[in-house]
């Protein structure tokens, strides 16, 4: 089939709007009438620079990140590289302030070997990262913070699975979450796109305590972005850390972008020498992985595929056209889309099973299960994928680890696209 013909519900990589891939097709050329085309230019040349910049503040406007708090950095890790420079950085910002707190007790005259006793009785006795572990990929999160630490510093401080018989699909009460107590990060996943639970909202449980100036210290949260990111408000100001692989909603694979608390970033905050962390027993960051350098650098310490940042720039341009009141735009939109698929899905319960719980469907990765008399049937599944493909609704299986059904439901896929899809969930149910 041609581009025009289909619509594309994979997970990721995602459609990318044709209007870009146009023009992006246009500048891998010749960029701007250079003679030379943009993947060819100097990553450190002014226009590198100036497509950085712009789409950072594109970014920062239509999500209304606090410029002045924040940092917006282009990485290349994947979002499986930020599981590991969340635990790597942020465990440094632990200690950096653990440092302080020793020094401050200690008196500025006290000799080295004493602080590193005492910042190794902190360690060993204080030293905790939180996981909310509600799906696959904020599992793989804390599987990494295990493989990185050792388990004695990682806590469950709620897994799903043992609330709903060892399956992911829901959100356990927040009442029932075990916070470590400064704990150097609490992470979860907002969005889980292999099991199609998306957080509600902010936790509330992990808002900022909000001293009397409303400016008091809250948990360090880190939260996995990739599959929801730019598709509703967020909250920036309650995060330590937030992050996004592009290739959902921003762009094509190969960039990721990480939005950092500017106090966890020097001058405020630096990260303990190599030597000191050996001496902990604690793990440093590879260089391209340390949030202040790529930061200090404005995200060219090494070579950045600048190609990569102009789609996502181009994308951010082309929502900012779209929606003058930027991300709670697309946010409309996407909850209708993703309700019009749903209300198909709840309109035929003799056919489908929709995965996750009705408080936590997320607007992102809708997942259903294909039943015949009760059960999963996997003959049946196959026909609605075969017959939907045959109808230009694509990649709509589910995730290998799951199977099933899952309709991505990114920005990119039109209100049309959805309109199409319900139609055929009911079509195919009747049938
Ligand atoms: N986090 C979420 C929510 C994801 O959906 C994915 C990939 O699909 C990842 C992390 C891993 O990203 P990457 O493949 O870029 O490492």
């Amino acid at each position: 089939p041609t581009r025009a013909e289909i619509t594309y519900f994979g997970a990721g990589p995602a459609a990318l709007p044709t209007d870009v891939l146009e023009t992006a097709a246009q500048v891998l050329l010749d960029y701007n009438g250079t003679g030379l085309g943009i993947a060819e230019h100097s990553h450190r040349s002014e226009l590198a620079t100036n497509i950085i910049n712009e789409a950072k503040a594109d970014l920062t406007s239509y999500l209304d990140i606090p410029a002045a708090d924040y940092e917006v950095v282009f990485m290349q890790a994947g979002g499986t590289g930020e599981f590991a420079a969340s635990v790597y950085n942020l465990v440094g910002a632990w200690v950096a302030r653990q440092h302080a707190a020793v020094v401050k007790e200690l008196g500025a005259g006290a000799d080295e070997a004493a602080v590193v006793a005492a910042l190794r009785t902190r360690v060993e006795r204080d030293l905790k990262l939180d996981y909310i572990i509600t799906g696959g990929w904020s599992l793989k999160a804390y599987q990494e913070a295990v493989r990185l630490l050792g388990p004695e510093y990682v806590n469950v401080a709620a897994d799903a699975r043992t609330i709903n018989d060892g399956k992911f699909g829901k959100i356990p009460d927040q009442s029932t979450w075990k916070l470590s107590k400064d704990a150097a990060l609490v992470y979860y996943c907002d969005n889980e796109t292999v099991d199609g639970v998306e957080f509600p909202e902010f936790p509330s449980v992990l808002a900022p305590k909000g001293g009397e100036d409303g400016t008091g210290d809250g948990p360090v949260v880190v939260a996995d972005m990739s599959s929801n990111i730019l598709s509703r408000r967020v909250p920036v100001s309650n995060y330590s850390l937030l992050f996004f692989g592009a290739q959902k909603n921003l762009g094509c694979t190969g960039v990721t972008v990480a939005v950092i608390k500017k106090s966890l970033l020097p001058p405020t905050t630096t990260q303990p020498s190599p030597a000191l962390m050996r001496k902990l027993g604690l793990p440093i960051p590879p260089i391209m992985l340390q949030y202040e350098t790529i930061a200090k650098n404005n995200s060219l310490y090494n070579t950045l595929s600048i190609f990569d940042v102009y789609i996502a720039g181009q994308v951010l341009k082309k929502l900012l056209r779209t929606f003058p009141d930027k991300v709670d735009g697309q946010q409309a939109v996407a909850e209708k889309k993703a309700s019009i698929i749903y209300a198909a899905l709840d309109a035929h319960p003799e056919v489908y099973r929709i995965v996750p719980d009705k408080s936590v469907r997320s607007r992102m990765n809708i997942c259903f299960r294909v039943t015949k008399n009760g059960n999963v049937d996997d003959e049946a599944e196959k026909a609605f994928v075969k017959e939907a493909a045959s109808q230009g609704l694509t990649g709509l299986k589910g995730h290998r680890s799951v199977g099933g059904i899952r309709a991505s439901n990114y920005n990119s896929i039109p209100l049309e696209g959805a309109e199409k899809l319900a139609r055929f969930i009911k079509a195919f149910a009747k049938a």
